[in-house]
């Protein structure tokens, strides 16, 4: 994007990726507004990029809320254009849980909360970002954050697939809907990333996924950042309704008999 003081609206920025997305556009030039449900957090990080910024000549500030209540993200753009006065040219949904359980032991409530937080907080920055951009006629840019369990049943994690499968559709249907009004809708789908959240979720992560991966490493928040970049460049204008795998080859591969 070409366009001086673009600002971009990072959801559960506090997180590992999230994180890693926002001082990535930062050293990019993009003003930034970090979102996520961990106030503290978000507060931290933004303490801690805020001298990059300034030195930068960029805004940073903070907002916490709930991706998946309707009167949250609806105060956190409404704060967002009072406080860098514009609306965000671009979005990144990338706030995200999920519950380890088999089906068969999931309760409704876990599901609902996933689900809430994955497709429903999606669709509610989607929606709110697109009627402030189409109110100023200034196009703009959405990324969701997928996963390889956008196509991929993974283990143990229904409610995260359902959700991320929604997420790959709602993506395509956004970019339709969107793309008269200059807004490009993509997806960006991770493979196995580094991130305090993975690395205790399994002890040997590292090596147990670069073994599986085709280019023998694990992913970092850095290279999906490096994706986000790749889909905002100048050149990109004209991809729109896409999941870009970043994934070292992953989900790719079939099974195959002698590999297991
Ligand atoms: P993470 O747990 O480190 O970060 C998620 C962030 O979202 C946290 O800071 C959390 O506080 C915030 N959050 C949770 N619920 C929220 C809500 N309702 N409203 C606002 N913020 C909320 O996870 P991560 O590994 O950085 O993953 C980020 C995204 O990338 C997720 O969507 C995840 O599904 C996706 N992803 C990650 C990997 C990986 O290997 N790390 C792989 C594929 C996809």
């Amino acid at each position: 994007m070409t366009k001086d003081n673009k600002l971009a609206l990072v959801t559960g920025a506090a997180g590992g990726i999230g994180s890693g997305i926002a001082q990535t556009l930062i050293q990019n030039g993009w003003n930034v507004a970090l979102n996520d449900l961990d106030s503290a957090s978000v507060t931290a990080l933004k303490d801690e990029l805020k001298k990059e910024a300034t030195k930068a000549g960029l805004r940073l500030e903070a907002i916490s809320g709930d991706v998946s209540k309707e009167e949250d993200v609806e105060l956190a753009f409404e704060t967002i254009t009072d406080r860098f006065q514009t609306a965000p040219d671009l979005l990144i949904n990338n706030a995200g849980i999920q519950t380890w359980k088999p089906l068969l032991e999931l309760t409704l409530k876990e599901w609902e909360r996933t689900l809430a937080t994955n497709l429903t907080g999606c669709f509610l920055n989607t929606r709110c970002f697109a009627q402030h951009a189409i109110k100023n006629n200034q196009g703009g840019a959405i990324i969701n954050i997928g996963s390889g369990c956008n196509k991929l049943a993974f283990p143990q994690l229904v409610d995260y697939n359902a959700s991320k499968g929604g997420i790959e559709m709602l993506t395509k249907a956004a970019a339709l809907e969107l793309g008269p009004y200059n807004i490009r809708v993509n997806c960006i789908a991770p493979g196995a990333i580094e991130t305090p959240r993975t690395k205790s979720e399994a002890g040997d992560y590292q090596a147990s996924w670069s073994r599986l991966t085709p280019l023998r490493r694990i992913g970092l928040p850095s290279d999906v950042a490096a994706a986000v970049l790749l889909l905002v460049d100048d050149s990109a204008t004209f991809i729109s309704g896409q999941t870009l795998g970043v994934d070292g080859g992953l989900f790719a591969q079939a099974i195959w008999p002698e590999n297991y």
